[in-house]
C-alpha cells in the first residue's frame, strides 16, 4: 500500500539510439558489411579472370585438320603455333584460325599423311610451345579449379575474422559501440528539442562552441576540458543532452555504455574503449559519449559490485587514453550517471571528466515545456490543457512526462478517438506513476476495509500536520504494486526540504500503519513499503543532512562505499537516532488518528463504497469534521492560468 509518496516504478530504459552503421574494433576484423563488399570485389574479379581465360581457350573459329592440311599445301598459311595439340594457325593474308591435332602423333607427321609434301611444309613456320604442362592443364581444368579456389579463398577470409575476434566470435548479439553521423538527419538531435535544463544547455554551449570553431579556441591557448560529467537521476534527459551537443555542433557521435562492459570477457572491455578512442580521434572533431559510467567507475577496491576485474580493467583504460589526450585533440569525452555518490574518485581529477553538469528533475514550467515538446505531432482535443497535466506531475522525470503522453495516445487510440483528451492525459498520470490499474485484483471484503483505513491514515495525518503535503486523491483501486493509494500535491516543486517536512512526511506515511494497528490491532505485510521508506528517509535525516540533535552537524559517509568510514560505536548511535525519530513520528501519528477517530471512520467508509477520492470530495468529509484543507498560497494564480491559456494545439 502506498504512502503519501507513492513508490515511483522505475526509470524505464530508453531503447538507446541505434546509429547508422555499428562498427566491428579492428581487433575484431572488419565489419560485416565490409566484408559482404570485399567478397562481392573478389567474386567479380574471380569472374572476370575465369571468363579471360576461358575465353584464350575458347576456339574462335576451328577448322578441321583436314582442311590445316590442303591449306598447307596450297600455301595459303604462313605460320602455325603448336601447344600441346592445340593449333593456333596465321594464314598467309593475316586470318587466324585454329584446329585441333592427333594427340598421338606429331604435327608434321600428321599433315604428311593427310598429303601434304615435305617442300609445302618448310614454306610454314611451325613453333611448338611448351605448354601441354602446367598452363595446359590449368586452362582444362579451370572450371573447376577456380571456383574451389573462390571457397578456399571465403574459408579462409572466415577463419581469419574468427581468430581474430577471439572469443567473440561465439558471443554474438553483443553490443557495440554506436556511431551517430551527423549528416543523418533523421536521427539528429538538436537543444530544440531538451526542454528546461536550462544551466546546463549553457554549460555545454561552450563545447558546442569549441567542437564547431576549435581553431579559434586552440589558437589563443585555451584549453576546452576534456571531460564533462552529466549527472542527474533516471530520465532527465542525460543521454538526450549529451545527442544535442553533437547535434547542434554537427560532430559524429560515438556513444557506449557502461553496463555493456560488465560482462565481457576480460580484455575485450580495455580494448574497447581503446578502439573507440581511436575511431573518434580519426574522425576529430568528435563526442565519445560513455553513457551509466558508474557501472565500470565505482570505486575500485571496495569488493562493491563483486570487484569485477573487467569493469578496472575498463576504467583504467578511459583514464589511460584520456590521459594521452594532446590538448589539440579535438575530442571531447562526455559522460553520464545517476550514481556520482559512487564514482570513484579518479575519475573526476583535473583532466579527466572535471567539468560537472548537474541536470534537476523539471520544475513546473520545464515539465510544461518537455509535455509540448513531445505534443507537436498529437492531435489533442480543444479541453487539452498541458499546464495543468504539468502542474500534477510533481517529481516527474523528462522520460516519465515522455510516457505520460505516451500512454494517454495510446488510451485515445484504444476507444478509437481521433484526439487526445485531458481526461486521458490526467489518467495516465496515474499509469506511469504507480503501473496500470488492476481491476481483475479483486480484494476481499476485510482486506477492503483495511485498505481503506490505510489509506485514510495516510490521508488524514498528512491533512492534519501543518508541513505536510495536501492529499489530491485517495484510492483503493489496486495498481501496480500498490492496493491502494493516497497522492499528494507538493505545494511546489521542492528543491530543499527543511526539517519539519521530512518529519511530518515521516508521519504521515506511518499513518496508515498506525490506522491499521489501532483499528484491527493486528499489522499486516502491507505497509512493508512505507517503511522502507520512512526509514530511509529518517537515516538520510541523521547521517547526510546533519538533522540530529544528538549527532550534530555531521555528514557521514556511507560506509559500504568505504568512504570516510566511521566507528563502530557511530553506527550504533546512528541507528539509535533513526529508531527515535520513528518513533517520535508514530506517536504522532497515533495522536492525529486517535483525535480524529470520526474524521478517520468517514474517509474510511466513503473508499469502501466510492473506492475512489478526489480531491472536493476528500476535502468535504474533512470540512465536516471540523478540519480545515489546506490550500497553497499560488493556488489562485495557478488557477487563473488553468482558466486562460488557450488549449494546446
Ligand atoms: P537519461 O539518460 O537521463 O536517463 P534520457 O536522455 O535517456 O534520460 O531521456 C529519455 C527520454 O525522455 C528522452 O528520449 C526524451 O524523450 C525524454 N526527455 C527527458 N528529458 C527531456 C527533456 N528535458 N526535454 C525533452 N524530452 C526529455
Ligand atoms: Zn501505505
Ligand atoms: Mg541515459
Amino acid at each position: 500500500m502506498a504512502g503519501p509518496t507513492p513508490k515511483k516504478p522505475a526509470d524505464k530504459k530508453p531503447v538507446p539510439p541505434k546509429g547508422r552503421w555499428n562498427w566491428r574494433s579492428p581487433l575484431g576484423g572488419p565489419s560485416f558489411f565490409g566484408n559482404l563488399v570485399t567478397t562481392i570485389v573478389v567474386f567479380l574479379l574471380l569472374m572476370s579472370v575465369y571468363s579471360l581465360v576461358a575465353g584464350l581457350s575458347q576456339p574462335s573459329s576451328e577448322v578441321p585438320i583436314s582442311t590445316v592440311a590442303t591449306d598447307v599445301a596450297a600455301g595459303k598459311i604462313s605460320a602455325i603455333t603448336v601447344s600441346g595439340d592445340s593449333l593456333a594457325i596465321v594464314y598467309s593474308d593475316g586470318t587466324k584460325k585454329t584446329s585441333q591435332k592427333d594427340p598421338a602423333a606429331g604435327l608434321p607427321e600428321t599433315l604428311v599423311a593427310y598429303g601434304v609434301t615435305p617442300a609445302e611444309l618448310s614454306k610454314v613456320a611451325i613453333t611448338v610451345q611448351g605448354q601441354s604442362g602446367l598452363v595446359f592443364w590449368l586452362i582444362q581444368l579451370s572450371p573447376i579449379i577456380l571456383p574451389l579456389l573462390f571457397i578456399a579463398f571465403l574459408f579462409w577470409f572466415l577463419t581469419r575474422q574468427v581468430r581474430g575476434a577471439g572469443m567473440q566470435a561465439f558471443s554474438f548479439g553483443q553490443s557495440k559501440a554506436r556511431v551517430i553521423d551527423p549528416s543523418d538527419m533523421t536521427q539528429r538531435v538538436t537543444f530544440a528539442d531538451v526542454a528546461g535544463a536550462k544551466e546546463a544547455k549553457e554549460e555545454l554551449f561552450e563545447i558546442v562552441d569549441f567542437l564547431k570553431n576549435p581553431k579559434k579556441f586552440l589558437d589563443i591557448g585555451a584549453r576546452i576540458p576534456k571531460g564533462i560529467i552529466l549527472m542527474g537521476a533516471p530520465g532527465t534527459g542525460k543521454t538526450l543532452l549529451a545527442r544535442a551537443v553533437a547535434g547542434e555542433a554537427g560532430v559524429p557521435f560515438f556513444s557506449i555504455s557502461g553496463s555493456e562492459f560488465v560482462e565481457m570477457f576480460v580484455g575485450v572491455g580495455a580494448s574497447r574503449v581503446r578502439d573507440l578512442f581511436q575511431l573518434a580521434k580519426k574522425a576529430a572533431p568528435a563526442i565519445i559519449f560513455v553513457d551509466e559510467i558508474d557501472a565500470v567507475g565505482r570505486v575500485r577496491g571496495t569488493g562493491v559490485g563483486g570487484g569485477n576485474d573487467e569493469r578496472e580493467q575498463t576504467l583504467n583504460q578511459i583514464l589511460v587514453e584520456m590521459d594521452g589526450f594532446e590538448p589539440t585533440e579535438k575530442v571531447v569525452v562526455m559522460a553520464a550517471t545517476n550514481r556520482p555518490d559512487v564514482l570513484d574518485p579518479a575519475l573526476l581529477r583535473p583532466g579527466r571528466f572535471d567539468r560537472r553538469v548537474t541536470i534537476d528533475l523539471p520544475d513546473r514550467k520545464d515539465r510544461e515545456e518537455i509535455l509540448s515538446i513531445h505534443a507537436r505531432k498529437k492531435p489533442f482535443g480543444p479541453d487539452v490543457n498541458l499546464a495543468v497535466i504539468a502542474e500534477r506531475t510533481p517529481g516527474f522525470s523528462g522520460a516519465e512526462l515522455y510516457s505520460l503522453m505516451n500512454e494517454a495516445a495510446i488510451l485515445a487510440a484504444r476507444e478509437s478517438r481521433r484526439e487526445i483528451t485531458q481526461y486521458d492525459l490526467i489518467r495516465s498520470i496515474e499509469k506511469v506513476m504507480l503501473g496500470p490499474e488492476r481491476k481483475s485484483h479483486l480484494l476481499t471484503k476485510k482486506e477492503k476495509g483495511l485498505t481503506a483505513y490505510h489509506e485514510a491514515g495516510h490521508a488524514l495525518v498528512s491533512s492534519v500536520l501543518p508541513d505536510a503535503d495536501p492529499v489530491h486523491k485517495i484510492s483503493i483501486i489496486s495498481r501496480g504494486r500498490a492496493a491502494g493509494y493516497t497522492l499528494k500535491l507538493p505545494f511546489e516543486d521542492k528543491k530543499m526540504q527543511s526539517r519539519k517536512q521530512f518529519l511530518d512526511d515521516i508521519a504521515a506515511t506511518l499513518g496508515g500503519f498506525v490506522a491499521e494497528e489501532m483499528l484491527f490491532d493486528d499489522v499486516t505485510t502491507g505497509p512493508s513499503n512505507d517503511l522502507v521508506v520512512i526509514t530511509a528517509l529518517a537515516r538520510d535525516m541523521v547521517s547526510r543532512y546533519g538533522m540530529s540533535e544528538k549527532l550534530g552537524p555531521i555528514a557521514f559517509g556511507d560506509r559500504e562505499l568505504g568512504r570516510e568510514p566511521y566507528s563502530e560505536v557511530v553506527a550504533a548511535q546512528i541507528d539509535a537516532e533513526v529508531s527515535k525519530i520513528i518513533e517520535e513520528q508514530k506517536g504522532r501519528a497515533k495522536e492525529v488518528i486517535a483525535g480524529n477517530r470520526k474524521a478517520l471512520d468517514a474517509i474510511a467508509a466513503a473508499l469502501v463504497e466510492r473506492e475512489t477520492l478526489e480531491r472536493d470530495d476528500f476535502e468535504k468529509i474533512l470540512i465536516a469534521h471540523g478540519i480545515t484543507p489546506k490550500h497553497r498560497e499560488e493556488e489562485a494564480a495557478v488557477a487563473v492560468v488553468a482558466a486562460t491559456a488557450s488549449p494546446q494545439p
